[in-house]
């Protein structure tokens, strides 16, 4: 099954609003119904900071193959920006689409590409070299694991695990890693036996293949499934089976708490009914998210000494406040 490409699902939400005292942005309010039950999370960029940066390595690296068979007029600005360009569009997808898609690339300038996987392994070694002194620190304990998580991730896998929601893991990185790195940071004892990877048969995986399993061996609808991820596909995915999609705008290389403004803009577009920076604001994301309920006041939210709501880029962006307001009260 070939996964689909990114397209904008609809126009973006004319306004969007805050819970008081978070950073938790409500793009499309969530109708009341059942509680989910399985909660599935997107890894990269979505819990693990690991490969932080691999789209500084991919994009230099395919720009300069593809420039050799650049045409007449084309520059490497060019070519390097074209390549950003399908880079970003087929994030969230196994790393092999987007080196499928630097072949086509190729071809159409007249050249005959190597197989993509080739171009695959050539991109996977120079990204674990940039990330062997991550691995080695979380193996050897000189590296924080809360130094390569996006923040608050722990938390949130805690609060649903206790809350008796099962959990999953979904990644377009290849499955072997995903459950390396997963036991690295400690996420993996969150969803046993549920932690899911790219596959050599490429066209055996996709998030969606996912997602249809999780329903059809637990025989529920989609209402009872939550997403959380920072690539299209798990947030266009989820939406289409009717499930809940929180999209994680992680600001992976500042760990801000503020949203990166280009995935946030992307996944409201992919359907995303809430965005969040990261899990900061966990507790009050899954009492909104689980109960149905807001928190009334920033004082609720907000521990002792945040003095202002992280409403910064998405804020600007959407022209839009926080705000305090009745909670809607009683669970969903
Ligand atoms: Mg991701």
């Amino acid at each position: 099954m070939a996964e689909r490409d990114y397209r904008a699902v609809g126009p973006l939400p004319s306004s969007t609003r805050f819970l008081a005292g978070t950073s938790i942005e409500v793009a499309r309010e969530i109708p009341r119904g059942p509680a989910p039950e399985h909660a599935l999370f997107d890894f990269d960029g979505t819990l693990s900071l690991i490969r932080e940066g691999w789209m500084d390595v991919m994009v230099p690296l395919l720009a300069g193959i593809l420039s050799e068979y650049a045409r007449p007029g084309e520059t490497e600005a060019d070519i390097s920006a074209l390549v950003k360009d399908f880079v970003t569009e087929l994030t969230g997808k196994q790393t092999i689409y987007q080196m499928i898609r630097l072949a086509e690339e190729i071809r159409a300038r007249g050249g005959v590409p190597r197989d993509p996987r080739d171009y695959k392994a050539e991109y996977h070694e120079r990204l674990m070299e940039r990330i062997a002194s991550r691995r080695k620190g979380l193996a050897d304990g000189t590296l924080p694991r809360a130094e390569a998580l996006v923040p608050g991730s722990l938390e949130i896998l805690g609060l649903l695990r206790d809350r008796g929601v099962r959990l999953y893991i979904a990644s377009g990185t290849d499955e072997e890693y995903v459950l390396e790195e997963a036991a690295l940071l400690g996420v993996d004892e969150f969803a046993p036996g549920r932690i899911y990877g790219a596959q050599a048969d490429y066209a055996s995986f996709s998030k969606e293949m996912v997602i249809r399993r999780i329903l059809a061996e637990n025989r529920v609808d989609g209402r009872r499934l939550a997403a959380f991820g920072d690539g299209y596909v798990e947030i266009a995915d989820c939406k289409a089976a009717g499930g809940v999609a929180v999209a994680v705008a992680s600001d992976e290389s500042g760990r801000s708490g503020r949203p990166d403004a280009w995935k946030r803009e992307r996944l409201l577009g992919a359907g995303a009914d809430l965005v969040v920076p990261d899990y900061r604001d966990a507790k009050a994301l899954v009492a909104y998210v689980w109960d149905g309920i807001e928190p009334e006041s920033a004082a609720d939210a907000a521990p002792a000494g945040r003095a202002e709501p992280r409403n910064g880029a998405a804020a600007d962006a959407a022209g839009a406040r926080p705000s305090g307001g009745p909670g809607r009260g009683g669970p969903r």
